[in-house]
């Protein structure tokens, strides 16, 4: 589906509701929160939706937007609006200016508001489904690198946040994570928790694992059979990961802002398109639909 037929299709109200009935974004039935009773849909011209639930109970007839419970409460928004904030988001094909223009939408702020909901949606995904590289005869790259807050944050304490990140350069998929320090202690636990079992880790500082992580690190080599190497000795060298977080800043730094917890979602929107690249519109509505389920 090109921006076109999205944009035919979201004309009218009944086409806005047919879309997100079908992608699992808006209910198809609902029960009556007072008294459980099942609702009908109703047109309603006064509500910028086109529609409502209303109690089918005579003595109750109680009135529930569409939108409650459902990823487009958070806005007032029209909802044909955030679909098409979110089929340019998902194809990275707008600036803030374009989705403010295209969109229809005054608020710059709205426009970045929807953008943090996106990448919380990409965060959601992986925290419900926490991915793991590697594995048996595979190779993972694995690194630490700084990111900075912006130069011109002046005003603020400057804070670098450390980020772990690791890279299956066979498989082509990674991992990064923010993390508070980069005492084996800390990355230990996150090796075994993002790494399969089996791997060969290629790491500039597996010595340092070795001498501070103790029994974590013995568990590692031991029961979770990983295997380190120095990337020294290897012929394909960490900057594979290099690469990777290269292209993570560099997306940080167009979006800016480098708070902590905002790092992690944009740190978790990279990762997510790594992955859903490919099919990125269908899969960032299934994914909202899983984080916001209707029915
Ligand atoms: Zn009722």
């Amino acid at each position: 589906m090109n921006f076109t037929m999205l944009h035919e299709q979201l004309r009218t109200s009944d086409g806005v509701l047919n879309f997100c009935q079908e992608h699992k974004l808006l209910a198809t039935s609902k029960k009556c929160v007072t008294c459980g009773t099942i609702c009908n849909l109703v047109t309603r011209e006064d509500t910028s939706d086109g529609f409502t639930w209303r109690c089918t109970a005579s003595i109750c007839q109680r009135r529930l937007s569409i939108r409650t419970g459902t990823f487009f409460a958070k806005s007032k928004l029209a909802m044909a609006c955030i679909i098409k904030i979110i089929y340019l988001w998902a194809f990275e094909r707008a600036s803030k200016k374009d989705l403010q223009r295209e969109c229809g939408v005054k608020s710059a702020h709205t426009i970045a508001d929807w953008k943090k909901f996106l990448r919380d949606i990409c965060q959601d995904h992986f925290v419900r489904n926490p991915r793991q590289i590697g594995g048996p005869g595979r190779t993972v790259e694995i690194g630490e690198t700084l990111f900075n807050r912006r130069k011109y944050n002046v005003g603020r304490i400057s804070e670098p946040v450390w980020v772990f990140g690791g890279y299956d350069p066979t498989e082509k998929e990674g991992f990064l994570v923010s993390v508070p320090n980069r005492n084996a202690e800390t990355l230990l636990p996150l090796i075994k928790k993002y790494i399969l079992p089996g791997s060969t880790v290629v790491s500039d500082c597996w010595k340092e694992y070795s001498k501070g992580g103790g029994e974590g690190y013995r568990d590692l080599t031991v029961n979770h059979q990983v295997h380190f190497v120095d990337a020294q000795t290897k012929a394909t060298p960490t900057h594979v990961v290099a690469v990777m977080w290269k292209a993570a800043k560099q997306r940080h730094k167009i979006e800016c802002g480098t708070k902590r917890e905002l790092l992690d979602t944009y740190l978790s929107e990279f990762m997510w398109r790594q992955t859903f690249g490919g099919n990125p519109f269908v899969s960032i509505l299934t994914h909202i639909a899983e984080s916001y389920p209707v029915n």
